[in-house]
């Protein structure tokens, strides 16, 4: 028989401390889980409102908010603007709202959306130098009242404020939402499709506050799907979400796919509303035409929009591989876009004078044939109606699709194992 007297042995003080330790780690678990569920059914804080206050020469910047938020206001040249970073924030406003400034002497503009996960952003363009004097949150009844109050300033002053202000934090680049995706172990050719602007940048804005962003990922992801569904490529988006991405960071996600064609797509506006229909548009040093100019510069503004500092540069190598990779590279890109108008054709809206060039930062990748696609106007009510249409997003994605095959088919050595491939070997890194 064993003796068990040993097991049945008690010590008081160990067991107390035991019960001790249990009830402590049980506790932990609960603050843990408490903490996990409140994370996961908080209620995002909301701005529902903004108006623009003047009195005596002063403006507050006012938005209203369902509850409290930190922020931090600087400034920021070239163009003179204030970087209001606000931790998380949704804005169900207007997206117009920035733009009806009239009553402003200060603030030529605002614009307001996610700068990168968990960070929002507002950007107030200004009319001339003004200084932040005050930022305060007022709780109010349902919430609280964020007000950026501004003061005019002289340009050497406000210039002074942001040269220090970037000394003592300087501004950090996004964090990005998902690294691009490394290219899969597959025979298919990597299409690469480039949703213009997102988040705080919103691109052009219709007369109905219809924005640029929206319709492009719209078209953009229903273009992936055509693409997929057809089998003969895999199509990569640079965005999956309504972020920001800088100019350059689009064209790197193009590279790190070793994408056989990137396609970037846009949509603009004009003050003449009859202008209409799609232009492609393909890289080069001098542009085409005023308007292709235009473009180019407003596009390639899209980091500035966000409050990045300083403009998107390309790469530029002086190396003979690396230029004969660019000519050939441009060459493929020239023939897509000829191939994409002829299809495009019967999409039912193209431009008088559908093909261009210009600078376009975002087409600069020297090894990836690259165009950009104005889908339309957004100030024409024809382009409108086309591009807000299901029908139509699914046929010109169709057309867009057929165009891609028709190229790789007369181009057989464009694709991944072709300029992709080849032109990677020859990257000079
Ligand atoms: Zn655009």
């Amino acid at each position: 028989m064993t003796d068990d007297s040993s097991s049945l042995s008690v010590n008081p003080a160990r067991q107390i401390r035991r019960c001790a330790l249990l009830v402590l780690a049980a506790g932990a678990l609960l603050v843990l889980d408490l903490q996990l569920f409140s994370r996961a059914f908080a209620q995002p804080l909301i701005a529902l409102g903004s108006r623009i206050e003047a009195e005596n020469g002063r403006e507050r910047l006012i938005f209203d908010l369902t509850g409290p938020v930190k922020i931090s206001a600087r400034p920021l040249t070239d163009p003179d603007r204030i970087i209001v970073d606000i931790a998380d924030l949704e804005f169900r406003l207007d997206p117009s709202a920035g733009r009806n400034t009239a009553n402003s002497k200060l603030i030529k503009a605002f614009r307001f959306g996610l700068f990168a996960p968990g960070r929002s952003r507002i950007i107030v363009d200004l009319a001339q130098p003004a200084a932040v004097t005050a930022t305060r949150l007022i709780p109010v009844k349902d919430g609280s009242r964020l007000i950026i109050e501004l003061a005019p300033t002289d340009a050497a002053s406000f210039t002074a404020a942001a040269i220090a202000e970037a000394a003592r934090a300087p501004d950090t680049r996004p964090t990005l939402s998902s690294p691009p995706s490394p290219p899969r172990p597959s025979d298919k050719a990597v299409i690469v499709i480039d949703p213009g602007h997102g988040g705080v940048d919103t691109g052009a804005l219709g007369k109905h506050g219809e924005q640029e962003k929206a319709i492009v990922f719209e078209f953009a992801r229903v273009l992936q799907e055509k693409i997929e569904a057809e089998g003969l490529f895999h199509a990569v988006l640079t965005r999956e979400e309504d972020i920001f991405l800088p100019l350059a960071e689009r064209v790197r996600r193009a590279r790190e796919n070793n994408a056989a064609l990137f396609l970037s797509i846009h949509a603009d506006t004009l003050a003449a509303p009859n202008v209409e229909g799609a232009t492609v548009y393909t890289l080069s040093a001098r542009a085409s035409d005023a308007e292709a100019a235009r473009i180019a510069e407003k596009e390639n503004l899209a980091d500035q929009a966000a409050g990045l500092e300083g403009k998107a540069e390309a790469e530029e190598v002086d190396d003979i591989l690396f230029e004969l990779t660019r000519r050939e590279t441009h060459a493929y890109s020239r023939d897509f876009s000829k191939t994409l108008i002829s299809k495009w054709k019967d999409a039912g809206n193209l431009n008088k004078n559908p093909s261009r060039s210009a600078g376009f930062v975002v087409l600069k990748a020297h090894d990836v044939p690259s165009i950009l696609l104005e889908l339309g106007y957004l100030s024409s009510e024809k382009d409108l109606t086309r591009l807000t249409s299901p029908q139509w997003r699914e046929q010109a994605a169709l057309k867009l699709t057929e165009a891609i095959r028709v190229f790789f088919q007369t181009h057989p050595s464009a694709n991944s194992s072709g300029a992709g491939g080849r032109a990677k070997e020859q990257r000079p890194e």
